[in-house]
């Protein structure tokens, strides 16, 4: 079993529920899932669209890294994901941030996430769960998020906001 990272994110519909909806899918295909705190921020790269809420989700896979990754591109045709603009709008979006240790370079992955140590969005909520998490290069996670911009990464809502008992009671 391998130790995964995976950033979650949206800014179409209703941003909240289709991530809670991604992190019980993602609870199908991997185990002993953790769930971050829930943060609100600006767009990153292409600012001109709607603000993202993002969280980041760890779990434990025996599925290889690419085998992973069409897991996670299924959740995200299945949620209903259809805009392919890299960095525009979409309703989900699921990276691979970190497959254990390994540095992967393929056409189709990249891991660590190459982005990753630059984006305040995805490093609030990693360090919400592995702060001493040491990347494969020997850097630190804590210490990256030192040097991004945080200001604009808000948290929403505290871990729990996934959670499978967290149900709709109509009792009307
Ligand atoms: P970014 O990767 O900078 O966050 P993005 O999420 O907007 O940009 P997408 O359009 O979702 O980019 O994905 C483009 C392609 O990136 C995917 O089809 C996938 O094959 C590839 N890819 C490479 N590395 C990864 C990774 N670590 N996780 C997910 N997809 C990856
Ligand atoms: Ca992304
Ligand atoms: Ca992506």
């Amino acid at each position: 079993m391998t130790n995964v990272f995976l950033g979650i994110g949206g800014n179409l519909g209703d941003r909240r529920q289709m991530l809670r909806s991604a992190v019980t899918e993602i609870r199908q295909v991997i185990d002993d899932v953790r769930v971050s705190a829930l943060y609100e921020s600006a767009a990153w790269g292409v600012t001109d669209q709607p603000a993202f809420l993002n969280a980041v989700v760890r779990g434990r896979t025996s599925l290889p890294p690419l085998q992973l990754l069409d897991a996670m591109q299924a959740i995200e045709h299945d949620l209903g994901r259809v805009r392919e603009q890299r960095w525009g709008p979409r309703a989900i979006d699921i990276d691979i941030l970190l497959y254990g240790t390994e540095i992967i370079d393929e056409p189709r992955l990249s891991a660590p996430h190459p982005y990753m140590t630059r984006r305040g969005f995805v490093l609030r909520p990693l360090a919400d769960l592995a702060a001493g998490l040491t990347l494969p290069d020997g850097s630190l996670v804590g210490e990256w998020l030192t040097t991004v911009a945080q200001d604009d990464v808000r948290q929403i809502e505290g871990p729990g906001w996934a959670d499978e008992r967290d149900i709709e009671i109509n009792d009307g």
